[in-house]
């Protein structure tokens, strides 16, 4: 069986993990990155595209006989259309894409979870406090901003549409600004094992607003928000409770709202206020960069595993699993 993935976001960590599986390893990527990838020995094919179609294409020809593992630039790099044609089985739910791709279709899920949420503002007429303004997709938090009140969120907006980043004001989402500190939660529901773990949290490391505080504070620069890194994060043991609990939560709504349900990997992307509310803002229904700092195991999934292990190699002892127990079409899509 060959595990494929697309070259990018958390592709190493994917294939180191199944490798150490026991998979054959597949990587798909932009030709200009295949000097890159080949240095890896637990790669074991490096596939070069010159274009999206003959990426999909060649994704195609492991239907039989391959797994391709979604991540977040596989839609992003390939195009919704596109991915809707590969005939490859996914690992996880492809049915959540959609949800994820569509800034208040992921709002309303979590809000179905009974999970803490910030304020939404539909017209920007109702913002009566600081807002984040948030663009479809997952850019990396790519022509985002900060508005103070709703003159200067109108104002951006504007902007976005002059520069054609969107068509109507309809596709973004005006979410209050929760100041905290932000903790992103990292889980994996195993259909296998029948258990949710909690696999590890990140802090995203963005550009320019974690470099402000390096300023003197009378040097005032607008903030931006875009996705360069992640550090590592331990939360109060008393926070996990009821992380543990959101995380349950989330299972539960999509095996509602989007059959078949959560497989494997997510992330409860989340702001921690000083009053101890943990506000979730977004969720990403699959692996997410963060978990690339535990190549090695983290903190949390030695407590489940007492050996190394990554999400992507949790990934790889998931299909294991359910290979070994006939279980394989319940954890594909
Ligand atoms: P997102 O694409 O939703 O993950 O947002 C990108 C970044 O914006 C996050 O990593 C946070 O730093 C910040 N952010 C997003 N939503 C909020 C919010 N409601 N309150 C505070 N910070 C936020």
């Amino acid at each position: 069986m060959y595990i494929l993935t697309i070259g990018s976001h958390s592709s190493l960590q994917i294939l180191h993990g199944a490798k150490k599986e026991g998979f054959r390893t597949v990587l798909v990527t932009p030709e200009k990155r295949v000097k890159f990838y080949t240095q890896f020995a637990f790669i074991d094919e490096v596939y070069g595209y010159k274009n999206e179609d003959e990426a999909v294409e060649y994704i195609n020809s492991f239907a039989n006989n391959g797994i391709l593992i979604p991540h977040g630039s596989l839609v992003e790099y390939i195009g919704p259309e596109r991915v809707n044609k590969i005939k490859t089985k996914i690992f996880g739910n492809r049915n959540l894409f959609e949800w994820e791709a569509n800034q208040k279709k992921k709002m309303s899920l979590l809000k179905n979870a009974k999970i803490k949420i910030p304020e939404q503002f539909e017209n920007p007429e109702d913002i009566d406090r600081l807002v984040i303004v948030k663009l479809p997709g997952a850019k990396g938090g790519r022509g985002y901003f900060i508005a103070r009140n709703k003159n200067e969120a109108k104002e951006g907006l504007n902007k976005l549409l002059e520069q054609k980043m969107i068509r109507s004001i309809d596709e973004v989402i005006i979410q209050e600004y929760v100041v905290g500190v932000p903790m992103y939660f990292q889980f994996f529901y195993s259909i296998i094992l029948n258990r949710l773990e909690i696999i590890g949290i990140d802090i995203r490391y963005e550009t320019n607003i974690d470099g402000l505080r390096r300023l003197p504070p009378d040097i005032k620069v607008d903030p931006t928000l875009v996705v360069i890194g992640n550090i590592p994060a331990v939360a109060r043991e008393s926070l996990l409770p009821t992380v543990y609990e959101y995380g349950e939560n989330f299972v539960n709504t999509v095996k509602e709202l989007v059959p078949p349900g959560m497989i494997g990997p997510f992330c409860l992307e989340s702001v921690v206020t000083d009053q101890g509310d943990i506000v979730v803002f977004e969720f990403s229904g699959r692996i997410v960069a963060g978990t690339n700092l535990y190549v090695n195991g983290s903190p949390y999934s030695w407590l489940y595993w007492d050996e190394p292990m990554s999400a992507g190699r949790r990934i790889g002892r998931e299909i294991k699993l359910a290979i070994n127990s006939n279980k394989l079409d319940q954890v594909l899509t």
